[in-house]
């Protein structure tokens, strides 16, 4: 079989970098690139470089902050428009920076169908502001919550976890209860979750090494919010497992191949960060 026809059996997503965003988080696995407007009609080629080798191609003009332009109204429509045989999906990604900004773009997300976004902590106040890289971060994702809440979206709480940040998750975890945000999202049939992770250990959380959580510093109140904890492995563990045996996991794309295509059309794999050595051409 040769790679057209291979590549014909599968699905193609596009997440292009159109806009950028507007933090700068610590945590982010996809690092950290310089802001910059791609010139109009760059989707469009784009999406043309791909078209005559699939059958479905999913566009999304961003791949850090959604709806990060003011016409995102527009933009989403073009989204739609220039994928093939498909429709993009929302997640439950959305800009809480625009979210505080823009009265109509709550509505905007009801529109599309959006039933929950997911809303990122590093801590209380002082702490969240620094990871996010932005004066009134925090603040800005209390409003965004209560904005969510009031229009019927799920506000989802997940928070990175540090070593320096720990007690500061457990408090969190505490200022989500006394909001009730569980109780007012049964109110309009919705779940809240709150989640903790410690991150990929790409990108810019790498550089966060020193910091990193060990396993047995994980406090007991956040345990039952740990994804997968219970197969949580030690850096030892790992090592030993390392040690003990070679075999190792070669990342694949198999029904979908995503493709994380940078301001400066370099293109990527979507299996780690947008760095030099993963690039896969321009
Ligand atoms: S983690 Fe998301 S919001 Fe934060 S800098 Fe990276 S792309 Fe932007």
């Amino acid at each position: 079989m040769n790679i057209r026809e291979k590549a014909a059996e599968k699905d193609l997503l596009l997440a292009v970098d159109m806009y950028g965003c507007p933090n700068r988080c610590r945590h982010c696995w996809l690092g950290h690139m310089p802001n910059r407007k791609m010139e109009d009609g760059a989707d469009e080629w784009i999406v043309d470089c791909f078209r005559p080798y699939f059958k479905r191609i999913s566009f999304y003009s961003w791949l850090r902050e959604p709806d990060f332009c003011d016409d995102y109204r527009e933009r989403w429509q073009r989204d739609i428009a220039l994928s093939v045989q498909t429709v993009p999906e929302r997640y439950e990604l959305a800009s809480f920076w625009r979210i505080v900004r823009d009265p109509e773009y709550v509505p905007f997300l009801k529109e599309v169908g959006v039933k929950a976004v997911q809303l990122t902590f590093f801590g209380l106040e002082e702490t969240t502001d620094r990871f996010v890289g932005r004066t009134g971060a925090f603040r800005e994702l209390l409003q965004a919550t209560k904005l969510l809440a009031a229009n019927g979206i799920a506000p989802r709480w997940q928070a990175f976890l540090y070593e320096e940040n720990k007690e500061e998750i457990v408090e969190l975890l505490k200022l989500s209860e006394e909001l009730h945000l569980k109780e007012r999202c049964r109110g309009f049939g919705a779940e809240f979750r709150f989640f903790v992770h410690t991150g990929s250990c790409d990108g810019e959380n790498r550089k966060q090494y020193d910091i990193w959580i060990r396993k047995k510093n994980i406090p007991e109140a956040l345990i039952p919010f740990y994804s997968g904890y219970e197969s949580l492995l030690t850096e030892r563990e790992c090592c030993e497992r390392l040690r003990r045996d070679v075999t190792h996991w070669v990342h694949h794309n198999e029904k979908e191949i995503v493709l994380l295509i940078s301001n400066t059309c370099d293109v990527f794999f979507n299996f780690t960060h947008m760095s030099r050595e993963w690039k896969i051409r321009n």
